[in-house]
């Protein structure tokens, strides 16, 4: 066989290896995103041979990807998938960078997954709510979270490690401003996860306490990231802590809400808890 014959033969067999290696490389990473959420929430996902499903443990399914291609962020966040949950990786750790266009890790959130988890109404959720100490704030303080998933587990041992800190570290999270509210996030069409009773608000220090629509004065544009919160070590301690703990941080967010904590172990890296 001449090397030009050799060539000839093999090459559509490479251009087909590429094919499919493009091919199961998608399907490798929607398939960990559907896994990752199977492990994240065992009290409510079976483990099931099906491609593609979410199994739930009342016997119904969820399709993972429905393959419709959201045109922009905006199409995605309001109609995320599970898939669509699962794309955008949220970077664990201290210090962080700026937080690049595009870059909104947890802010895709499937709505009916979140409801079905923690209550379809306020009603329903407030039925799973209870009271987490949060010494940080002083010893009679209690934060209203859903025990669903653990959630208000994960916060109490927060709250344990952060009140462990030096004073000048946790008084960052002294000022505790809400968590359970039933409401649609400000200028947009879904329900914010404090509907869930998985998230929490704490008033930071003057110039780390920012929110970008605050800063954008009526304006649709995202301000620039505010640099003060890039910088900030102790700021660093608190963040750490929660992730550990299957927490997101707002503030690694392009539209930065650095109030907002947010439980979410789906997308905290398998070595994690
Ligand atoms: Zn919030």
């Amino acid at each position: 066989m001449t090397q030009r014959a050799l060539w000839s033969d093999l090459l559509p067999r490479f251009v087909l290896m590429g094919l499919l290696g493009i091919s199961c490389a998608r399907f490798a990473t929607a398939d960990d995103g559907l896994q990752r959420l199977v492990r994240a929430y065992p009290q409510q996902f079976s483990a099931t041979d099906k491609p593609n499903v979410l199994r739930w443990k009342d016997g119904t399914e969820t399709v993972y990807d429905d393959g419709i291609v959201k045109a922009n962020l905006d199409e995605m966040l309001k109609q995320a998938t599970p898939r669509d949950q699962m794309s955008l990786p949220y970077p664990c750790g201290w210090p962080m960078r700026e937080p690049a266009q595009g870059e909104e890790p947890g802010r895709a959130r499937c709505e009916a997954l979140f409801r079905k988890m923690y209550g379809d109404s306020a009603a329903a959720v407030e039925q799973s709510l209870v009271d987490v100490p949060w010494p940080a704030a002083g010893a009679s303080t209690k934060l209203r979270f859903t025990r669903v998933n653990d959630a208000a587990h994960a916060l109490k041992e927060v709250g344990e490690e952060v009140n462990a800190l030096p004073d000048e570290v946790k008084r960052y999270v002294a000022k505790p401003i809400g968590t359970f509210y039933w409401r649609v996030v400000a200028g947009e069409e879904w329900l914010s996860p404090h509907s869930y009773g998985i998230a929490v608000d704490f008033q930071l220090p003057a110039p780390l306490y920012r929110y970008w629509r605050w800063d954008a004065k009526g304006s649709s544009e995202v301000p620039r990231y505010p640099e003060k919160v890039l910088a900030d070590q102790r700021l660093g301690q608190i963040v750490t802590i929660f992730e550990r703990h299957g927490f997101i941080w707002g503030g690694k967010w392009r539209h930065y809400d650095t109030m907002h904590f947010e439980y979410r172990p789906e997308l905290m890296p398998p070595t994690s808890k």
